[in-house]
């Protein structure tokens, strides 16, 4: 994204490679503008790895290093080797969930052996890591011909070559599991994990246009949002709306009512019964579209944040200090 030209031939200079998907692209364009106010400069190349040989073999000024998505981790290390241009992996969920991609292939065997998992609870980690309830892992994980386990396996090799793994998590949250990784145990020549969360925002200077929360009390505010990506059933969304209006809390609702990345027509009052809105509206609002969530977390009058705990929700929530109320949803 960066022109090279004019910059400053002693400052780090770092290739970034994301993937597509808004869920790496905001984590990657978070780390970037953190290393930016750092005195970094950028080059963003989101496609054509093939094409990133030639390219990247004369930037100038040089490369310090290359930070890659997981998902073309294995083909950027093997142009940065050839480079010998040091190279990490960005991480976008957790450390935890970064110990099952670590050690995917000897999990798939295991799953293999005990015949799919049938009346298995929890699935055995290695070097000490807590067992992992099965229903908490995405079935394609143990399907070698899914795409998704053919992605995870083609660069996992890649772990023990990169300098280092940057994961958007913090030490205290998952010291167990950090540790765990760091030792050396789960995956012998394991590259260090570096942690790098909860990233932060790269969203300054807009202001939030919510009057109504202006208006309220100091962490009064229960906010509530399930992700980019989840719709609740309408039984779930006005049981939800019972709840809240049994609770007496006040609420900020962002409401979906349809799935992922589809504009959905519907109006508030279509999904939620117009009584409903017309008893809480001194106590809570509604908001049925995309709203900046860091905003919201950071504003005062927010106390709590109902959450489906999507990864990058939860370290927003805790960058900001705010307490969540988890209704895990996927994933
Ligand atoms: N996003 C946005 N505006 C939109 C839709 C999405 O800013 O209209 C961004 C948002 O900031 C968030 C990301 O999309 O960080 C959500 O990513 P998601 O996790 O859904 O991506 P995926 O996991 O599907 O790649
Ligand atoms: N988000 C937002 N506004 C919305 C809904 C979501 O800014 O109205 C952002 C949220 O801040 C987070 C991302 O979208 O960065 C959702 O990612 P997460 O990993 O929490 O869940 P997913 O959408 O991938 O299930």
């Amino acid at each position: 994204m960066a022109s090279t030209n004019n910059l400053d031939q002693t400052a780090p200079h770092i290739a970034i490679f994301s993937t597509a998907g808004m869920g790496h692209l905001m984590p990657f364009l978070r780390l970037a503008t953190m290393l930016a106010t750092r005195n970094c400069t950028f080059i963003a190349i989101s496609n054509s790895v093939h094409l990133l040989h030639p390219l990247l073999s004369n930037t100038s000024p040089p490369l310090s290093a290359f930070i890659a998505d997981f998902t073309i981790a294995s083909s950027v290390c093997k142009i940065a080797t050839d480079l010998s241009i040091p190279t990490y992996v960005l991480i976008t969920t957790s450390a935890r969930f970064f110990s099952l991609l670590a050690c995917h292939s000897q999990l798939v065997e295991n799953n293999a052996k005990n015949g799919g998992g049938e009346g298995i609870d929890y699935i055995e980690l290695p070097a000490g890591l807590p067992p992992m309830p099965l229903s908490s892992i995405p079935p394609p994980f143990f399907n070698p011909n899914h795409y998704f386990s053919a992605i995870i396996s083609a660069n996992a090799p890649s772990f023990t070559k990169v300098n280092g793994i940057l994961v958007n998590t913090f030490d205290w949250f998952e010291s167990a599991t950090i540790e765990v990784l760091n030792s050396g145990r789960v995956v012998h020549d394991l590259a260090p994990i570096l942690t790098v969360g909860p990233l932060e925002s790269f969203k300054v200077g807009q202001s939030l246009n919510l009057p109504w929360l202006d208006n309220q009390p100091a962490k009064s505010v229960l906010f509530i949002s399930f992700g980019s990506r989840n719709a609740l059933s309408k039984d779930q969304l006005s049981e939800l709306g019972v709840g809240l209006e049994k609770s007496g809390c006040r609420f900020l609702w962002i409401l979906k009512g349809s799935k992922v990345d589809k504009q959905d027509k519907e109006k508030i009052e279509e999904i939620l019964d117009e009584s409903f809105l017309e008893r809480t509206k001194n106590k809570g609002m509604v908001i049925k579209g995309w709203v900046n969530q860091e905003q919201i977390l950071a504003h005062p009058a927010i106390g709590g944040f109902l959450s489906h705990c999507g990864w990058n929700s939860v370290m927003e929530a805790a960058r900001q200090g705010v307490p969540i109320l988890a209704w895990p949803q996927h994933s």
